[in-house]
């Protein structure tokens, strides 16, 4: 009988990434790893891996399917802190570099206002994080950390996709996956699009959970419908789009999300080194009266430890003080975790890098070589235009337009992207970002701003707040009242890409 990748990896006791490049050998199509195999295929991959297995224990080569690391050899004392089965293999002389060990999944939760994002991660927390011994009431932080049969997963614990594309707008990346929450009742409503726009344009796997599943009115067939209609085809239907039943209220599924969770980020084959150099992102900060200013950070590499200087934007700080997402002293933080670090002067904005210095005058030292490069940086920008192929990318290959619509009405978006299809070139691709109905949003300037992408409206204006907004970022909003003066626009888009102007 058929059986499932990730069950049948599982049972044989291998990786799902080393499960699929089997399949990749044998040419076996699938969609993902909870796709199904014929019994056939399965019989031939047990035979591999048995094969396989008794090359390794006869001459013990080393599996060049892994990617090389990029870090030098480390001293033989160091050891790879995971033991596997093919241990044999790995104390070979030629053995690659000490392998950097993988880190938990950083996730974070997007969806329309009301489909249920706030409650998932409530159900989250309260079944999956140890309860804190006294009174149990923690502070919001910013991220917590869940305790998952399959490991630590760690959750973003503001909703939606203005903090997401706030820390992405900065240039830094937090979440490994997103999970767009979709209300069963509701199906897909301007928000959901907006956050599968924003996940998408930071090529972060994205994961369904259908919502509400509990409610009478519940039609999750419809919600994959519509989906499929974004092009994001579920699993069932075909495509390779994981999508899970869920329900906020009674629990239903959220197990199975967490595994799904878990499988992508096996997939994503995550990794960080906790020895390395410490880096890390702020997620939020604030400022309290007594203790002063409160940073969570999420360390993304190496480790950070009480007394560590550290390095945000033109300010330094020394950790004073370090607690968990539980609400715990701790000394010591390694990747993937989120941890509020007291010693900070001024609270940082989210989105911001930190980095460690070494003592107090390097600290100092980085700083001051930040602010000379911001004053150079400042004189050097004084009305310098931009290059064509700054703007345009080098000439002669497939160029990326990338848009984001706004129009009145479903109908007119409908019809300039029809328009709009037939306009793409070998040499020119357009990509709509976001197709939303309504006045262009702060969210859309972010995103066109991390996508250098053009904001089209058709019988929409952006507000000033927006406008200035884009403004700032150096993104144009342009609006128009006729669809054909819109795709005018466009044309002059593509040809600009395509048409050096001297
Ligand atoms: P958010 O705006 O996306 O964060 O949505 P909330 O988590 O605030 O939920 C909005 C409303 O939907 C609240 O009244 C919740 O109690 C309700 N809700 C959320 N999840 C579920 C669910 O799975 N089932 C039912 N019946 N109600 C839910």
């Amino acid at each position: 009988s058929k059986v499932r990748i990730y069950t049948l990896a599982k049972d044989l006791g291998v990786d799902n990434a080393k499960m699929l490049e089997l399949l990749d050998s044998l040419g076996v199509s699938y969609k993902s790893v909870s796709s199904t195999i014929e019994e056939d295929t399965v019989e031939l991959i047990k035979q591999i891996l048995e094969e396989e297995g008794q090359a390794a224990s006869a001459d013990a080569a080393p599996a060049p399917a892994s990617a090389p690391q990029p870090a030098p050899a480390p001293p033989e004392a160091q050891s790879a802190p995971q033991a596997t089965a093919t241990a044999t293999a790995e104390r070979e002389p030629q053995a690659p570099a000490r392998e950097v060990p993988h880190r938990a999944p950083v996730v974070t939760i997007m969806g329309h206002v009301d489909h249920g994002k706030t409650s998932l991660l409530d159900y989250i927390r309260k079944t999956k994080v140890a309860a804190k011994e006294a009174g149990g009431i923690t502070q919001h932080v910013g991220a917590f950390e869940a305790k998952t049969s399959k490991g630590r997963v760690v959750f973003i614990d503001t909703p939606g996709h203005e903090a997401f594309t706030t820390i992405r707008a900065r240039g830094a990346n937090v979440a490994d996956i997103a999970i767009i929450v979709i209300a069963a009742d509701d199906s897909l409503m301007p928000q959901t699009r907006e956050a599968i726009a924003h996940a998408q344009a930071a090529k972060v796997p994205m994961l369904v959970a259908i919502n509400k599943v509990d409610l009478p009115q519940a039609d999750p067939e419809r919600v994959k419908t519509d989906l499929t209609q974004l092009n994001l085809v579920p699993e069932e239907y075909g495509g390779d789009l994981i999508v899970v039943p869920v329900s906020a209220k009674t629990g239903e599924g959220v197990e199975d999300l967490l595994e799904y969770i878990s499988l992508t980020a096996e997939l994503e084959d995550l990794r960080a080194d906790p020895k390395g150099d410490f880096s890390g992102v702020i997620i939020e900060s604030r400022v309290d009266r007594q203790a002063g200013v409160l940073a969570t950070v999420m360390v993304q590499q190496g480790t950070l430890h009480v007394g560590d200087f550290l390095v945000v934007g033109e300010n330094y700080g020394k950790v004073k003080a370090m607690t968990d997402s539980n609400g715990g002293r701790i000394k010591e933080a390694g990747p993937s975790t989120p941890v509020q670090v007291l010693g900070f002067s001024e609270a940082p904005s989210s989105g911001e890098k930190v980095v460690s210095a070494k003592n107090e005058h390097a600290a100092r030292e980085i700083v001051a070589q930040r602010v000379e490069g911001r004053r150079d940086a400042e004189n050097a920008r004084i009305q310098r235009k931009k290059t064509l192929e700054e703007m345009m990318g080098p000439l002669g290959e497939t160029r990326t337009v990338n848009l984001i619509l706004r129009a009145d009405t479903q109908g007119s978006l409908e019809a300039i992207q029809g328009i709009l299809a037939k306009k793409e070139t070998e040499d020119v691709k357009l990509n709509v970002m976001l197709a939303g109905i309504g006045s262009p949003t702060e969210g859309d300037v972010l995103l066109a701003s991390t996508a250098e992408a053009t904001i089209l409206c058709f019988n929409v204006t952006a507000s000033g707040g927006v406008k200035k907004a884009a403004e700032q970022r150096d993104i144009e909003i342009k609006s128009f009242r006729i669809i054909y003066e819109l795709i005018d626009e466009v044309d002059r888009l593509i040809r600009g890409n395509v048409e050096p102007v001297f």
